[in-house]
């Protein structure tokens, strides 16, 4: 890991311009050949204060193009670590799953400090996941809910295959509803996988409608304009998160 930030320069005055910059990225103008500094330390209040939940997005789409075009941030995470150890202010809360392909922070390129993260298979919520998105959101301020799914799920493969195995054929439970409420012309199988996506899109969409619907605390937060909470996609294949907010 190399540490480009270990120079003499204060971490502060690093970090401001690190913020800066990843501001301009955030505000459009990303076409301009700025050069990517990532955060030296996490996320300060007043930093993660000014970005609206339209930013978060952007940051994390930033983030994603870097993973994907293998040119990530060269994260000091001893500095974050060291400046997140007092106090943190992530700037989102990420649903996404299990499973060990598609690990939130690596792919969004985030870094210590900067997200909260709940993972369960097959991204579905239950009301402890709610309670930690709350704690998230209306006590430490994080501006977005992002529900991840990913294609190739194999929990929504085993939801599709009605598998049975101790506490995951409840798990699997809540999962189901997205299989009868997706319009799929073709076979559906979990041996097809182009339906295992459809499935697990839906699925995204419908935990984005369950917390909503269950969690007056977050409906209230969006509709105040304080957070967004929208679902996304991520391609295994590509490495692309697709992210539904328009
Ligand atoms: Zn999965």
């Amino acid at each position: 890991m190399k540490n480009v930030l270990s120079v003499s320069a204060s971490r502060r005055s690093v970090l401001k311009k690190s913020f800066a910059l990843t501001c301009l990225t955030v505000m459009g103008v990303s076409g301009l050949a700025v050069p990517h500094i990532s955060f030296a330390a996490a996320l300060s209040q007043a930093e993660r204060d000014s970005m609206t939940p339209d930013d978060v997005i952007e940051h994390f789409r930033q983030g994603n193009l870097r993973f994907r075009e293998n040119r990530p941030a060269e994260h000091d995470y001893i500095g974050q670590k060291r400046s997140s150890a007092a106090g943190q202010y992530p700037a989102a809360v990420i649903l996404s799953c299990i499973d060990s392909r598609a690990p939130a922070e690596i792919i969004l390129d985030a870094g210590i400090g900067e997200t909260f993260n709940s993972r369960v298979a097959g991204n579905i919520s239950n009301p402890d996941i709610l309670g930690s998105m709350e704690f998230a959101c209306a006590v430490a301020g994080a501006k977005l809910v992002l529900v991840m799914g990913h294609t190739g799920c194999g929990a929504v493969r085993g939801a599709i295959d009605n598998a049975e195995l101790g506490n995951l054929t409840g798990l699997l439970d809540k999962i189901k509803p997205a299989i009868a409420k997706t319009d799929y012309n073709g076979e559906r199988k979990g041996s097809n996988y182009d339906f295992v996506d459809a499935v697990a899109r839906k699925n995204v969409e419908l935990t984005v409608e369950s917390i909503r619907r269950d969690s007056q605390v977050l409906k209230n937060l969006e509709d105040t304009g304080k957070i967004k909470i929208i679902g996304s996609m991520y391609h295994l294949n590509g490495g692309v998160v697709d992210f539904y907010d328009a």
